[in-house]
């Protein structure tokens, strides 16, 4: 069982996803998901709550989480009703040791919780460390110590458990033929690591001096009014002008970059540009994904962002991607070289390439990665397979 799949699975992301191709794509085979969008999402917060690990969320006294744990509770209280009324049948519900073990797990969490914080006088609680992982460890290496032993018995783990137990940790000889000359000196100074990385360094100064450059000769000063960003009023995303998937996303991610950029800028003028009202119709996903924290970016940046977008997907299999998206947007999208504040201009779009050139390259060389990973197991195992 991979916990990381499951838990990428049971997530907040996915109820959201559900709930934005449902109602913002139509797409017919998601007709009627509420059950499941709310059935994940349960799931999600369940998993949060029996998952703190950091003494900031941990489970205090009147803690919100509490309230997570006995909803869900009541929630398989009234969903097993409907099984037993036979409202249901027994494939729409859990099975019988999936629901007894969920009862009892999220019980004793409540009942252990509570006696520790009232009884006992925790502060706090972190559900993530009541675990068997240390039990499972040990058997975990009392297994190994036995080799390729597929038929573990009762005697094997009591004479490897006893071997284990007088085992010693290994430590380097006292007395030895080698030894350290000159123990004053360092063996690495600092010198010595700079010198290693400020070849790569240099190399990436060099094209982002590049780019900049190329921007202050090239980007004027123009208005990026947000009068322009009000098209639709009511912020009915669903029923009016639709907009495609891929630019949701990209308006998804751009709110993000801009939040890269805003870190770096104090400027009253860059702040005001960089934020739009969110009333284009792309700003569904990011609206239901919104808690109200996430940014909904200028649609001038917006459309910086689709076209830089546009340029890595051409030469994403380049030798040269950055610079060659760079040149792409300049030579194709030269209407869009503006900002309004003029001391800042190149700095701010100097930033916006760099930031979503970057973020974008890591994600494709992770997937990139991921694949070549799982076509190498493939060949591994038909190899396995194959006579020689
Ligand atoms: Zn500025």
């Amino acid at each position: 069982m991979s916990v990381k799949l499951s838990t990428q699975v049971l997530s907040n992301a996915m109820a959201c996803g559900i709930k934005f191709y449902r109602e913002h794509q139509n797409i017919e085979l998601l007709k009627d998901s509420e059950e499941t969008q709310d059935f994940t999402s349960i799931f999600n917060s369940l998993f949060d709550a029996l998952n703190r690990k950091h003494p900031k969320e941990g489970i205090r006294i009147n803690s919100q989480d509490f309230k997570v744990l006995e909803d869900t509770l009541s929630w398989l209280d009234e969903w097993e009703s409907h099984f037993e009324k036979g409202n249901i049948t027994q494939n729409e519900f859990l099975t019988r040791s999936t629901a007894e073990g969920l009862r009892v797990t999220i019980r004793s969490t409540i009942d252990l919780t509570n006696h520790l914080l009232k009884d006992i006088g925790f502060k706090y609680v972190l559900t993530n460390k009541m675990n068997q992982d240390r039990i499972e460890q040990f058997f975990g290496t009392v297994r190994q110590a036995t080799g390729p032993n597929e038929h573990p018995t009762a005697p094997t783990f009591l004479q490897v458990y006893r071997l284990l137990s007088v085992y010693s940790i290994l430590r380097p000889p006292k007395t030895g033929n080698c030894e350290i000359l000159d123990c004053s000196l360092p063996k690495v100074t600092f010198n010595d690591l700079k010198e290693v990385f400020s070849e790569e360094q240099s190399e990436r100064e060099q094209k982002i001096k590049k780019l900049k450059d190329k921007l202050d000769y090239l980007v004027e000063e123009g208005s990026w009014d947000p009068i322009d960003d009000i098209i639709l009023q009511d912020h009915n995303y669903c029923n009016e002008i639709k907009s495609t998937v891929k630019d949701c996303i990209i308006y998804y991610i751009c709110g993000y970059v801009c939040r890269q950029v805003l870190k770096r800028t104090k400027c009253d003028k860059c702040i005001f540009a960089l934020k739009g009202a969110g009333t284009h119709p792309q700003a569904a996903l990011t609206e239901i994904k919104s808690k109200g924290f996430l940014i909904h970016p200028n649609y001038y940046l917006f459309k910086l962002v689709t076209a830089i977008e546009d340029g890595l997907n051409k030469y994403v299999q380049g030798m040269d991607v950055f610079n060659s998206t760079i040149d792409y947007v300049l030579e194709n999208h030269s209407d869009l070289l503006n900002f309004p504040c003029p001391q800042h201009k190149s700095a701010i779009l100097t930033t916006i390439f760099q930031n979503y050139i970057l973020m974008r390259m890591k994600q494709f060389t992770l997937t990139h990665n991921r694949e070549l990973k799982q076509n190498s197991s493939k060949k591994k195992k038909l190899s396995k397979l194959q006579k020689t």
